[in-house]
């Protein structure tokens, strides 16, 4: 027999785990989780918290269509979703939007390519410590969201992913050698006076996280980024060294740093010649489904650790571009694409 109908089925946000959407379901009718787990799955098998919802039970429960519940719920969806095109963990995502959606917290599982809420100028940013950051004092970094979106449709989800993550790893490589230059024209300056508005020095342990740094430098990793997702963009970059300067003057054009910065050029060689002819990676993680329900406490723990070691290296030594290169978000990347430059110190247990 199917379940009946809740008294007040409050709709699935967009993106939104099963687990959390029972939850708050759970919260709102004053009932525990477990309970409306066993009633959208197999009602015959005896451990329902291990099993995945089935689409006709939700149904009956929530009084929606099947049909519509999974255009909010990825993990409904029949066939499933190319896994490979979400990040490989759940997390919040803005909280203005979640505020229309009562009953607790909402954990969504998002694409790869989004970062910020453009209608509420909120940063989302990667799998980090789940803080969404008001970001409406750097407007720049909403309009690179809706930049990212059009590279996204023109070279399609992946070759965005790899382009961007490769933008990041650069941008961040540029930065750590600001430490070194004294030139006010570089566009680490611009960075770190965006850095203080996010996390003023004085208020660091309030207001730092990892992902706010990854705010910072999104608007010239997103210019740059379609020239490292770009087949055309790639080919010029891993040919001959006439076309490879090409491509660093487009590139400088685009993020508007010093021409005659040795550093980057450094960098796009290194780039160029080991990453720029191979393959797109493919993400190195995917999410699981269903199953093993994740709830946000533990996530919470674990994200909590990291972040308490990352801010306090940060308090330390306020060296961002590092940080960023050892945030597990391109940790991969960085490391696979890029030679880690023996000169630069590492954070110790970084994200
Ligand atoms: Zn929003």
């Amino acid at each position: 027999m199917l379940p009946r109908e809740l008294p007040d089925p409050v709709p699935p946000a967009r993106h939104e785990l099963i687990a959390s959407y029972l939850d708050r379901l759970a919260a709102l009718h004053g009932v525990s989780s477990y309970s409306l787990w066993k009633q959208v799955t197999d009602p015959a098998e005896p451990n329902p918290a291990d099993l995945p919802a089935i689409p006709e039970r939700l149904a009956a429960l929530t009084g929606r269509s099947a049909h519509a519940l999974a255009g909010a719920l990825p993990e409904l969806r029949d066939p499933q979703p190319d896994w490979a095109m979400f990040r490989h963990l759940p997390q919040v995502g803005c909280h203005r939007c979640d505020a229309r959606h009562p009953g607790g917290r909402v954990v969504r599982l998002l694409p790869h390519h989004r970062y910020a809420c453009i209608r509420h100028q909120v940063w989302i940013g990667p799998l980090d410590i789940d803080r969404p950051a008001d970001v409406h004092k750097i407007p720049e970094i909403t309009k690179a969201q809706q930049r990212h979106l059009r590279t996204v449709h023109r070279f399609g989800w992946n070759a965005a992913h790899d382009g961007l993550l490769t933008a990041f790893v650069f941008c961040a490589q540029l930065w750590a050698e600001i430490h070194r230059m004294s030139d006010q024209r570089h566009v680490g300056r611009l960075w770190d006076s965006r850095t203080d508005l996010l996390i003023p020095p004085d208020n660091i342990w309030a207001t730092y996280s990892t992902s706010k740094l990854f705010a910072v430098v999104f608007p010239e990793a997103v210019r740059i980024a379609p020239l490292f997702a770009s087949p055309y963009w790639r080919q010029t970059a891993g040919s001959s060294e006439v076309e490879r300067s090409r491509f660093h003057s487009e590139l400088i054009d685009r993020i508007g740093y010093l021409r005659e910065n040795d550093q980057a050029v450094e960098l796009i060689d290194r780039w160029a010649t080991g990453r720029a002819l191979q393959p797109l990676r493919e993400p190195r993680l995917t999410y699981t489904p269903g199953r093993k329900r994740i709830t946000t406490a533990h996530l919470t723990l674990n994200r909590g650790r990291r972040h308490g070691k990352s801010a306090h290296w940060f308090a330390k030594k306020r060296q961002a571009g590092i940080t960023i290169l050892w945030h597990s978000h391109i940790k991969n990347a960085f490391l696979l694409g890029w030679i880690v430059s023996g000169r630069q110190e590492v954070p110790t247990g970084g994200q």
